[in-house]
């Protein structure tokens, strides 16, 4: 194929060319989305050749290969990535200035994929970008779920959820391969069958749903030569080729095979939801693991070397199910002793713990699971007799210990614990994170395995979050430090050597400017609220969750209005301040809802004082994602990353903000730890209780929140002012998170760090004031940053997990 981008007018002419083949018309009557929907074609085949040598290297290599199994993957946009990774930008963009078409105008007509709710996502997408540009052969298997995280509308201060039909006008990037599509059973029954003395099982599905790969290429970055092009495969749900089921009519089948790819985490409140929930866990694990094992078969013919050649890895405990499957397929299938299927198995799989919150640990009812999964839990049965065997040994006298420990326990099938059995690697996410699971949350595990935990620190594509989202800074650090650190982020230390450098300073001030500029003009034509970029841009992104404690933010917000009101001497030393907010609250989320309830009744209030509005403002942006994350993350002055400490497993955001000069304002949480390790208490504001005090104070008791609604006068008049009608006319509509942090005990310990974020506020409010300094921490925090790179996390997988050779073709 020839190569469209070799020069401008060579793609000039192919893409009208193109245009008018695909779409029947003149050049100049196409509109705007056929001409992206064009050029992402041809960018798309260009990437085609490099796709299919990624390929054949990894087969003719006879390369180790990871899947790396995720519920979701964020991706956010892909054109712009995808041309800055190839390097064809500026010949694109050459062209479409000759033809006036605004490059950027076409970008933005692509729909985030949103395959994802948060941060586990965004690491998934993350990851993705780093394999390929590390050359490293490993491919992404997920989920094509046709609604992604749904749009929130913003009415009357309430969220909204509508529909994310992203889909609808069709996605350029996949690749439907219904060749290699596959059939997963459901439900039905178990045969035994004697063979040569040998029990044989033969599941006997009662219905069958067809999965069929959408492929999308995930393009590494092409500096120093690499051209590795590895997959993201997503599974569609559809009606089976095999015979329909004959106990349920066609039309009831064809709705039930629909919706397991339908939405992103259907609600899981009720019975039905649940099912459908592990249904969809296991439609794509058992799809992936087919792909994989197929592939290796392609190969080498036997699946003897499988654990050598591949790494299934588990991100979260939703495809835990990888590890009884793959069990299955290589007893029932392939006819291995329960032994050699174990060792495979073992040695294939690795899992990544993400959370530690009780209620996020799955299980899954016996009685739901058994009937859907009937093999599959039988095979889980005896992978957890055989473990509880190893168990009793262990803790011979105690019983409970071994039912505590159990993959199967109260009628429960615990997948974290089926997770570390079967996985030869067990990860956290950061530091502390990793620290609690192996002496708290997991310490029994930890002490049977000791030599398969181990800690990799998140991280973030600076690809994405500073090439691409802040071509101000790129071009600044680009004049200043050169362009390795396009490779290697840790060369962004090197720009510590200018933080005296008067004009680099300057630079880095009218970079922060424009960012700030660029998004308050955003938030002033959607929201109609104007910010001036010379206040202090302080920013909370992220999931609305009680423990990442977005209530202490606008609780202080109140406290801040209520002291600028009154206190004349504080108002003359305060600098102009504005509080942006951006999240989602899971749908049956009430507590969540209220708060973001709460804080736009917070900011219709304060933005409209005209006694304080000029030194106090507070907006919530509507529907944060990927996309707004990029023009968020260089807008920052104060990094907010304040969950009450151990709860934060490790945070991204707080990466990307560091990465963009905002100074963190946060508890020692996550991954906060680390970068207070690299920046000190001279350069990030940290306060409130470590994780070991929170700890203490769950297990011991000694917090009554209820003495310092008593004795801190801020607090009491802050409280009050929810439930007094000082907000809203309504004085029931905060009464819940009143209680939630007075009668309900305040479980994330708000009330409890109130007084030191104040006076972190504080300070970070005085620290503004001398630009000089600011400038300096900013800079600092940019060129310590380099850890943070996600090139360094899937190193560090690759080296000690994974043992992955980089591609060389
Ligand atoms: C990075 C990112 C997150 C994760 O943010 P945390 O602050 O780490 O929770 C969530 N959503 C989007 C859109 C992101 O880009």
């Amino acid at each position: 194929m020839t190569n469209v981008f070799v020069d401008k007018n060579v793609f000039k002419e192919a893409f009208q060319t193109r245009v008018e083949q695909i779409y029947g018309i003149k050049f100049e009557e196409s509109t705007p989305h056929q001409r992206y929907f064009t050029l992402g074609t041809l960018v798309r085949e260009y990437i085609s050749s490099n796709w299919i040598e990624t390929n054949q290297a990894i087969v003719e290599g006879k390369h180790k290969q990871v899947y790396y199994f995720s519920m979701e993957f964020l991706m956010g946009r892909l054109l712009t990535n995808n041309i800055m990774n190839l390097g064809i930008r500026s010949t694109i963009e050459a062209a479409m200035n000759d033809l006036n078409i605004d490059l950027n105008e076409l970008e933005k007509i692509e729909a985030d994929a949103g395959l994802g709710n948060g941060g586990l996502g965004r690491l998934a997408a993350c990851f993705m970008d780093s394999i390929a540009s590390l050359a490293l052969p490993g491919h992404g298997n997920g989920m094509r779920y046709r609604y992604g995280f749904f749009e929130q509308k913003i009415i009357d201060g309430y969220q909204v959820e509508v529909p994310d039909k992203w889909l609808q006008r069709g996605y350029v990037w996949e690749v439907r391969k219904s060749n290699e599509s596959v059939e997963i059973p459901f439900y039905g029954e178990i045969k035994v069958d004697k063979v040569d003395g040998r029990d044989v099982y033969t599941h006997l599905p009662a219905e069958y749903v067809r999965a069929v790969p959408y492929d999308v290429p995930v393009v590494g970055d092409i500096t120093s030569g690499n051209k590795t092009v590895n997959t993201l495969r997503l599974w569609s749900s559809e009606p089976t080729e095999k015979d329909y089921p004959d106990h349920i009519s066609a039309v009831d089948y064809e709705k039930g095979v629909r919706n397991i790819s339908e939405f992103l985490y259907p609600d899981d409140s009720t019975r039905e939801g649940k099912v459908l929930r592990l249904k969809q866990q296991y439609f794509f694990v058992a799809a992936g693991v087919r792909w994989a094992v197929r592939q290796h078969k392609e190969t080498y013919q036997t699946l003897d070397n499988f654990h050598e050649k591949n790494v299934l890895h588990i991100n979260d405990t939703h495809p835990a199910l990888i590890v009884p499957e793959l069990m299955r397929i290589l007893i029932d299938e392939e006819g291995y002793d329960w032994d050699q299927a174990w060792f495979i198995t073992q040695h294939s799989c690795a899992y990544t713990n993400h959370t530690i919150l009780a209620e996020a640990l799955e299980k899954w009812p016996v009685d739901l699971f058994k009937p859907l999964l009937p093999r599959i839990y039988m095979i889980t049965e005896e992978i957890n007799r055989r473990y509880c065997l190893d168990l009793l040994n262990r803790y011979p006298n105690q019983p409970e210990k071994v039912a505590q420990l159990a993959i199967i326990g109260h009628d429960q099938v615990r997948m974290a614990h089926l997770a570390i059995v079967g996985s030869f690697s067990i990860n956290g996410v950061a530091q502390l994170h990793t620290d609690i699971l192996t002496h708290i949350e997991m310490k029994d595990f930890y002490h049977m395995y000791p030599d398969r935990f181990n800690n990799k620190t998140n991280g973030i594509t600076h690809r994405r979050w500073l090439l691409h989202c802040n071509p101000e800074l790129t071009k600044i650090l680009d004049e200043q430090i050169g362009t390795q650190y396009h490779t290697n982020t840790f060369e962004l230390a090197k720009f510590e050597e200018k933080i005296n450098d008067k004009n680099v300073k300057d630079e880095i001030k009218k970079m922060k400017y424009a960012r700030k500029k660029a998004l308050s003009d955003r938030i002033y034509k959607e929201q109609g609220v104007l910010l001036d970029p010379n206040s202090i841009f302080d920013i909370q992104v992220k999931r609305l969750h009680a423990y990442k404690r977005q209530l202490l933010n606008a609780m202080h917000i109140m406290y801040l209005y209520n002291r600028l009101k009154e206190d004349e001497v504080f108002r003359a030393n305060f600098h102009p301040q504005s509080f942006i907010f951006g999240a989602k609250a899971a749908s049956g989320y009430y507590f969540a809802k209220k708060v973001i309830k709460l804080i736009n009744s917070i900011a219709e209030k304060v933005n409209n004082d005209s006694d304080t509005n000029q030194l106090l403002k507070v907006v919530f942006v509507e529907n944060y994602n990927v996309t707004y994350a990029e023009l968020i993350m260089p807008a920052a002055d104060l990094s907010e990353q304040i969950s009450t400490a151990s709860k934060e497993a490790s945070g991204t955001g707080n990466m990307k903000f560091m990465l963009n000069g905002a100074m963190t304002i946060g508890t020692m949480d996550g991954a906060n730890v680390e970068i207070h390790e690299l920046v000190g208490d001279d350069n990030s504001f940290i306060f409130g209780l470590s994780a070991d005090e929170v700890n203490d104070y769950y297990q011991n008791g000694g917090y009554n929140p209820w003495d310092l609604y008593h004795s801190d006068a801020r607090i009491h008049r802050v409280l009050d002012q929810l439930v007094n009608g000082f907000l809203t006319p309504d004085t029931e509509e905060f009464r819940d998170i009143f209680n939630a942090v007075t009668h309900h005990g305040d479980e994330y310990f708000v009330l409890k760090d109130f007084d030191a974020y104040v006076r972190a506020q504080e300070r970070a409010n005085q620290t503004y004031k001398n630009q000089d300094k600011w400038l300096e921490m900013s800079m600092i925090n940019i060129a310590r940053s380099g850890k943070f790179s996600s090139d360094r996390t899937i190193q560090e997988y690759s080296d000690q997990i994974w043992h992955l050779d980089p591609l060389t073709f």
